[in-house]
Parts: C-alpha cells; structure tokens; sequence
C-alpha cells in the first residue's frame, strides 16, 4: 500500500487519517492504485457529532444562502469536468466520455435543481371560519442525514441525496462505495474551497459492514436514504426498524422492454442498445429482458445480435470504446456466472463469446463483451435475477396480456419500456406495468422534477425535487385560533 494516494475522511471540514485502509483498484487495469479509509463506529460517530454541530446553524440559514452554496458547487464542478471525469473512469470502469456526458454534467443538475427546487418551496394553508381558526403547515429539516451510495454512478448517485438533503436544511454523513470513493473525496475539497460550513457534510469512506451500518443504527442519523442492492435495502431496512427511522430505498431491478409488433425498429434499435448495454449494463435501470412480439422476433433479434457484435469494448480512455470495464474481479466473474448458466440450461448464446482484443495495458482488466441470449424460459434465473453486466436476454411473446403477465412476473419493479406506434396500446399498457417508471418509445429520459423510484423489490420511496423534499423535512400543522 505504501507510496500509493490515501484518501482521509472529511469531518467537521477538516481531512483526517484513519488506521487502516482498503485498496482500490482500476477496473481498466487490475491495479491497486488507490487507498481507502477502512472507519468504523468512531469515525462515523465524530462525523455524527459534527453534523448534530452544524445542524444548529445549517438548518436556521436562510434556503437563498443554501442555494447560492449549492450553486457554487455546481460550477466548480463544471469548471473541471475533464478532471472529475477521468478520475470517476478510473475508480468505476466506465468510459471517460460517459463520464463527461452524462455522470458529471448530472452532479451539477442536480446541486442546481435542489437549489432552486428550495427557493420554489410553499406550504398548505386552510382556513375554519367556522370555528374561527386558521391553518397553515411548516417543513422542518429531520436533522442529521445518512446517505449511503453504490458503485455504478458514483457521484451522481451520491448527489442525487446529498443535493435535496442540504436544500431542505439537513446535514449530513456521506457513505460513498468503498470501490469507488474517489470523486466524493474530491467533491469535499469543493465544497471547502466554496465556503460549506464545516460539519455541514461529513464523508466517512469504508465497507458497509463496518461503516455503512454504524450510519444506519446511529440513533442521531433519523433519515436515511440508500441506494444499492435489495439485499442490503432488506438488512438496513431491518436494522433501522427498531429507531423508526425515516427511509428511502433506491434498489435493482430486473426492468422489461417490450416491442410490439408495429414497433418503428429504426428508432428502437440504438436506444434498446444503449438501455441494455450502457455503462457496462451496470444501471438499475437497464433492460435486460426484451418481449418481443412473434411477427418481428426473429428480425429483431438478427439486428440486435448485428448491432451488439459492432459495439467496441475497451481501453476507457479511448473515446472509440462505447463499454468500458465492469467495477471488480468478483463482479465480472458474478456476471460470467450467469452466462455459464445460460450454457448449462441450453440457451442460446447468439453473440458475448468471441474473444477480445485489448491493448496490453487492459489485459488484467475486468472487460465482457455485450452479451445476447434467447431461448431462455421465464422460469430462468437470468430472467428473474439481476444481472448487472452487459447480459440481455430477448423472448416471444404473442398477445398484450400475456407480456403484462409476464412482465410483472418477477420481484423487482423498478422501470419498463414499451415501443409501439399505437397510442392506445401505450395507454392500455403502461398503467398495468408494476414498476416505477414507464418509457414510452424512449429509456432514461429524467427530469428532476418528476419522482423516481421504485415498487416490490426496487424500493421504498420516490426522489425528486418534491419527493426528497418530503424525505428530509417534517411536516408539521399549525392550528391558530384567532377569536
Ligand atoms: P450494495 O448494496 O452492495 O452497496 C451499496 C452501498 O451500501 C455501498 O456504499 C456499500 O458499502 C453499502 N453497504 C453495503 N452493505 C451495507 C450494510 N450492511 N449497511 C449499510 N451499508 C451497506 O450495492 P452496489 O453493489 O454498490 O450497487 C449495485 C446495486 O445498486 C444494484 O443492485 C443496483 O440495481 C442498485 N442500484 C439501484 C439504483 C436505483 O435507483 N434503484 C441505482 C443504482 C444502483
């Protein structure tokens, strides 16, 4: 480990070193370049006290102060996108161009909708006449938050909660993954240099065993809002059962794509691509079963299989390459565990196979090719579970309630996409759909102002301007009477 960059824990806006570390690695390369704080309980809990600090005055300053702090972030971020680009591409895998058009630009959207999201904030008032009283209700900040954060969007995940939670007056404990801690610890020295008030956001950096559940079992941290697996969502959701704790739980999904027969394939094509394979298939929201109707499977399925052959997969610094490589050694082999399976149970593998060609400098790291199945029964794990790799698996189907049926069959409910040219179609079908967000002949297209989230096993809870409002403040009612 020695020689190599350590980052420090950022509490009370000071940088402070902790015992031990835990390396992290280069998803492009296989090498420990990086090292980690390993915190526990002490560490999360002096970041506890000095949120509880800040909270005092954090929560009195007035939501223009917030925003116009918010807003600064924002723009130093945006001033060195290349740098906060290249440095998410090497913690996570992920091309650096994707990291440019999209994880980045969204860590500003985000600091600048909750600003002015809490500059738009209003309140209910009822008037009684009747028994002369007035009511008008208040949003207070719950106080200390916890947010704890994956590998996939690492940063624009992680400021999807941070932003709304210092808008609405919280401060806050960060927990980004310990496999990808790099750009938080940058966002921390911008918020130093803009002037955050210490104490106000504290990033304790480690594993989710040691520091992640002192987080969630600190009677001190009344909000928590998680995004990541249900099987950790199930054990936070049990841990903090017993605090009655406010809580947010952003989860997998195993998402259904559903082409009907009269689809315009044109324009489907590249996006059902892209909704697939994008960032490595590593997306809560990424297709991974395709209903096809039988009129166009097999020609679908053909300029699929054409289409995911041509995609180059790669040197992530090399803007050709539309993959880059999965986060670790353990999930790369998770994910080539299911494309065992699809061998073993007599699937076909139309196209993933064929050897790739990588620079010498990315032979050790964790690269898979886009990856197409058929002839996979329902009943298969690869069409229940979540893969989280650039696997997709494409079947039949022939009438509107079968595909619903079929849709709905598995546990998660986080998003769907449906392709058709009928109006009527997408309106029959898009409200029957168990999920949290319907695509209409489009994926991925988000404004911050309408709720995501998921049902079933893909969470508990929306975000978005309004919603995570509603998460980080209390309500409360006044009654007045006035006679
Ligand atoms: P993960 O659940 O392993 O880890 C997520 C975070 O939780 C990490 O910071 C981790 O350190 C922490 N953690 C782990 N165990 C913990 C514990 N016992 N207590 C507290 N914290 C703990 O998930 P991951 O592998 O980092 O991310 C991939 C998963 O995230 C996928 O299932 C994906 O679908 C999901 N995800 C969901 C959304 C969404 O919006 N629904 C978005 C992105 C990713």
């Amino acid at each position: 480990m020695a020689g190599l960059p350590k980052l420090e824990n950022f509490i009370d806006g000071q940088f402070l070193a902790t015992g031990s570390y835990i390396k992290s690695y280069d998803p492009s390369t296989g090498e420990h370049y990086l090292n980690i704080p390993d915190s526990g309980a002490e560490e999360v809990q002096k970041a506890v006290e000095a949120a509880r600090k800040a909270f005092i005055t954090w929560s009195k300053t007035p939501g223009k102060e917030r925003a116009r702090l918010m807003n600064a972030i924002a723009d130093v971020v945006e001033s060195r996108l290349d740098e906060f680009a290249e440095a998410e591409s090497r913690d996570q895998g992920k091309p650096v161009w994707l990291a440019k058009a999209v994880d980045i630009p969204r860590v500003c959207y985000n600091m600048r909708a909750f600003a002015s999201g809490i500059m738009h904030q209003t309140g209910i008032s009822l008037a009684m006449p009747e028994v002369d009283c007035t009511n008008y209700t208040c949003q207070r900040p719950v106080g200390v938050a916890g947010l704890i954060s994956p590998w996939n969007l690492p940063l624009y995940l992680l400021t999807f909660k941070l932003a709304p939670a210092l808008a609405a007056g919280c401060t806050v404990v960060c927990k980004p993954s310990e496999m990808t801690s790099m750009t938080a610890y940058m966002l921390a020295k911008v918020m130093n240099e803009v002037g955050l008030p210490a104490g106000v956001c504290n990033i304790v950096f480690g594993t989710g065993p040691k520091a992640g559940e002192a987080i969630v079992t600190n009677p001190n941290v009344p909000v928590i809002s998680f995004t990541g697996s249900t099987a950790v969502g199930k054990r936070i959701q049990a841990l903090t059962a017993p605090y009655v704790k406010k809580l947010s739980l952003e989860l997998g999904g195993k998402n259904a794509g559903i082409v009907f027969a009269d689809v315009d394939l044109e324009k489907c094509l590249p996006v059902m691509m892209r909704s697939s394979f994008i960032n490595q298939g590593e997306v809560c929201l990424t297709t991974s079963r395709i209903f096809v109707q039988e009129p166009i499977f097999d020609e679908f399925v053909k300029r699929f299989v054409e289409k995911a052959k041509s995609i180059k997969v790669g040197d992530p610094t090399d803007s050709n390459n539309m993959l880059g490589a999965l986060i670790s050694k353990e999930h790369l082999a998770k994910v080539q565990s299911y494309i065992d399976l699809a061998k073993a149970e007599g699937c076909t593998i139309n196209t993933g196979l064929e050897p790739l060609d990588l620079p010498e400098k990315n032979k050790n790291g964790y690269f898979l090719r886009p990856t197409v199945i058929t002839n996979v029964p329902d009943t298969s794990r690869l069409m229940t579970e979540e893969i989280f790799g650039p696997v997709v698996c494409i079947v039949p189907f022939k009438t509107e309630e079968e595909v619903i049926e079929r849709a709905n069959s598995v546990d998660y409910g986080l998003c769907a996409s449906i392709w058709t040219e009928n109006v009527r179609t997408t309106h029959r079908v898009a409200p029957q759909l168990q999920v949290g967000t319907v695509w209409v002949n489009c994926w991925m297209v988000r404004h911050l102002c309408l709720p995501f989230g998921g049902c079933k096993f893909s969470g508990v809870g929306r975000e978005g301007v309004k919603e995570s409002m509603d998460l980080y403040t209390d309500t409360t009612t006044i009654c007045v009477k006035y006679e």
